[in-house]
């Protein structure tokens, strides 16, 4: 069986995930992450488009070409080829992004990374990377002496065209690959026996004593035996309490004991599934929404990302807000709804004039997750300077909606999250993000950039922007109609 680079780093986070994509396709659950994966994906190409513009006398192997066609390049005048494949005896696959022939007679391997940074966490290690791709040369007996990481340079600022030589760094990794070389090599043949396995022990997983966090789509196959309402549940747990509740042999939140050490919040969703219902902190809730001054701005943007920057003045990765809705609420309870949408890429100069002729600097902006929000308008200080004040007033006027759901209002059938995805389908399931085309800001961003960036686009661009606005009101009216449930309560 074939083991590529991206089917070890799956197998550095968890070998059972990957024995069951290998061995039980059909078993193997498309996740809700498919959408952000493929968008990482187009990123990555994109991104290493403009790596290949730093070589600009490599020769570029076709795509998706094979080992015999690396081979068959070898023989051409060229020292520098984009893309060569390789396969060692045993199965494993690589193609190298970038890789150059010195004239010892040695090999330089480049991977190319749409981070800003080498990664070395859990998840992303990109020196683990880099010696796989060694691994596979070496067993095809190429000598490579030298690796480099070439990434996203994190101060880059675009103005006018792309230069690649400024959009990107390259770290000399060689010393810390030498470091690592013999340990990774034993963890690739061990992940070759591992998914040629017959059968894996498929009745749990090493997840059962990890957070939810850390789970994938296949914990479900794998835990069949933990119930709803599991100890997976409890808002922000860590690995340690989890490992202390299994061994007590304790699965349903339910069952943890009164004098089990727990924060103040997880205490509040223990207490919410003993008694069945929400425990509310009444006093301090009616206390901070008296507080609030009117009119109310409920607000969300939605904001579109790349990799690498399509507009002068943005940087790798940085977010440019083209979709905002607000509902406006005055004292006596009438509200007014203000929406925008870019119709192309642009700086947000139209969208925060609308803004500021909506909503003016007065009264208090209440969103969800308000770090975000504030995120966005500090960036836009300094590409709207005009409106900085206005900006700046918002940012010392937000007010987070979510705060209320972190102590004040915990109920157990939110599932110890305070996302509003979780909070609304529960208080107000009439309010369903299930009926819209588009569910969630990566979705928004996805269809939005490709409605007006792809000259292919085929869909009707009307029908695409109704679905966008149906989703962004839904987000600021779902605000709305909470904080009126709430302030009902004390009436
Ligand atoms: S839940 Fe965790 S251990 Fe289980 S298959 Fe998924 S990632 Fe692997």
């Amino acid at each position: 069986m074939e083991l590529t680079k991206t089917d070890f780093i799956q197998y550095l986070n968890c070998p059972e995930s990957l024995w069951l994509l290998k061995n039980r396709p059909d078993d193997y659950p498309n996740g809700e992450f498919s959408l952000f994966l493929q968008k990482l994906i187009n990123e990555g190409y994109e991104v290493e488009e403009q790596a290949q513009k730093l070589f600009p006398d490599a020769h570029k192997l076709p795509e998706f070409g094979s080992p015999q066609d690396t081979l068959r390049a070898f023989e051409e005048e060229s020292t520098t080829f984009f893309q060569p494949a390789f396969v060692t005896k045993n199965g494993v696959f690589a193609r190298v992004d970038v890789l150059q022939h010195l004239s010892n007679n040695t090999w330089h391997i480049y991977e190319v990374k749409s981070s800003t940074s080498v990664k070395t966490d859990k998840k992303h290690n990109h020196l683990k990377d880099a010696c796989f791709q060694k691994y596979v040369l070496e067993q095809n007996g190429l000598n490579v002496s030298k690796v480099s990481i070439i990434h996203l340079n994190k101060n880059y600022v675009r103005q006018g065209d792309i230069i690649p030589e400024k959009l990107f760094s390259i770290t000399d990794v060689t010393e810390q690959i030498r470091e690592l070389y013999s340990d990774v090599s034993i963890e690739i043949e061990k992940a070759i026996q591992f998914i040629n396995h017959k059968e894996i022990n498929t009745s749990s997983c090493s997840c059962s004593l990890n957070t939810r966090a850390n789970h994938c789509d296949s914990f479900a196959l794998f835990n069949s035996d933990v119930p709803e309402l599991s100890i997976y549940e409890i808002g922000n747990v860590r690995a340690n309490k989890i490992k202390e509740l299994r061994d007590k042999g304790i699965v349903q939140i339910a069952e943890i004991p009164d004098n089990f050490k727990l924060n103040e919040r997880q205490k509040l969703q223990l207490n919410s599934i003993k008694q069945g219902k929400p425990i509310i902190a009444n006093e301090r809730i009616s206390k901070v929404l008296d507080s609030l001054v009117f009119p109310l701005h409920f607000i969300d943007y939605e904001t579109y990302a790349s990799a690498v920057p399509k507009l002068n003045g943005i940087g790798p990765h940085q977010h440019i807000p083209f979709q905002v809705s607000i509902h406006t609420m005055q004292e006596d309870g009438s509200i007014s709804h203000f929406e925008y949408l870019a119709d192309s890429l642009e700086l947000p100069h139209k969208m925060v004039e609308f803004m500021f002729q909506s909503s003016g600097n007065v009264g208090t902006f209440v969103s969800w997750h308000k770090s975000f929000e504030m995120a966005r308008n500090k960036d836009m200080y300094n590409w709207v300077s005009k409106y900085k004040h206005y900006l700046e007033y918002m940012n010392a006027n937000m007010f987070d909606l979510e705060d209320i759901f972190k102590l004040d209002y915990v109920d157990y059938r939110f599932n110890g999250s305070t996302s509003i995805k979780k909070v609304l389908p529960v208080l107000l399931p009439e309010l369903s993000y299930d009926e819209l085309d588009v569910q969630n800001g990566t979705m928004a961003l996805d269809l939005w950039g490709r409605m007006v960036l792809d000259s292919d686009f085929k869909e009707d661009k009307q029908k695409v922007r109704e679905k966008l606005l149906e989703y962004c009101k839904l987000d600021t009216w779902a605000m709305v109609e909470l904080f009126k449930l709430l302030v009902k309560r004390y009436e």
